[in-house]
């Protein structure tokens, strides 16, 4: 059984006190929730005030990118090893706003992901075609090389670590919800990719988030489906209200 984990993306949103804010208020709500992961990722420089208000709680914190060297000349970088050290427990890695407005390629995204779990903190992998590339049906090529470039080099012990959310580009941040059956249909191929590599155990406790324009209306739909584990959640993880609305449905 696959434990729901639902994850809220801040992106470049809040400020110290708003942040360390928000955590106070979903602190309340979800002090009682059991059975569903949380976390929440801010930007970089939140994160010790965050890991520090979130420090004792159930809401673990995560990073939104990070470098993979451990250290050295890279400026205006952050490494795992830095995010480890202040109580981060998971990083989000490919982005569709870091592969493109940051041009990020899978190599490097398999990197970070190969440095991320060499030093203990758990990936989030991000997943997701363009809608042209839908549209000319390439989806499932899109997701599928997506999915076996950025895994290269980790092995099913380390998959254990492993979060993959996929996420349509074409529907982040742009009110535009995948169908659950278009989803699904998603979440059933990389799940069957994840499975042919590594074998039926680690296939089946792989857990697979769905993003994008996820709210409290359309949750509950998304979150029924066999293989949707939960959500990463970007806008309506801003407010304390739409985003405790989407942990309940996926304790319900
Ligand atoms: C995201 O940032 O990963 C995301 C899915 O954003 P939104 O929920 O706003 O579409």
């Amino acid at each position: 059984m696959r434990k729901p984990f639902i994850a809220g993306n801040w992106k470049m949103n809040m400020l110290v006190d708003t942040g360390k804010g928000l955590v106070a208020q979903l602190k309340d709500r979800v002090r009682d929730v059991k059975g569903v992961e949380i976390a929440i990722c801010p930007p970089a420089v939140l994160l010790p005030a965050i890991c520090e208000e979130a420090k004792g709680s159930n809401i673990r914190v995560g990073a939104q990118n990070m470098y993979h060297e451990n250290s050295g000349a890279f400026t205006g970088e952050v490494s795992g090893a830095m995010l480890k050290s202040i109580g981060c427990t998971y990083v989000i890695l490919g982005h569709s706003e870091r592969r493109h407005i940051f041009g990020e390629p899978d190599g490097l995204i398999n990197a970070k992901v190969n440095a991320a779990l060499a030093i203990g903190l758990k990936p989030i992998l991000c997943v997701g075609e363009k809608l042209e590339q839908r549209e000319a049906g390439r989806t499932e090529d899109v997701v599928g090389l997506q999915v076996v470039a950025g895994l290269y080099g980790v092995t099913a012990q380390q998959m254990e670590d492993v979060v993959i959310a996929y996420e349509p580009v074409w529907a982040i941040g742009t009110g535009k919800t995948a169908t659950p059956s278009q989803a699904e249909e998603v979440h059933q191929l990389i799940r069957g990719l994840v499975t042919e590599t590594y074998g039926e155990e680690v296939g089946q406790s792989l857990r697979i988030q769905y993003g994008g324009s996820v709210k409290p209306d359309n949750a509950r739909g998304l979150l029924g489906l066999a293989d949707i584990d939960g959500a990463l959640v970007g806008g309506a993880s801003l407010e304390a209200e739409p985003f405790s609305k989407i942990v309940m449905a996926a304790v319900e």
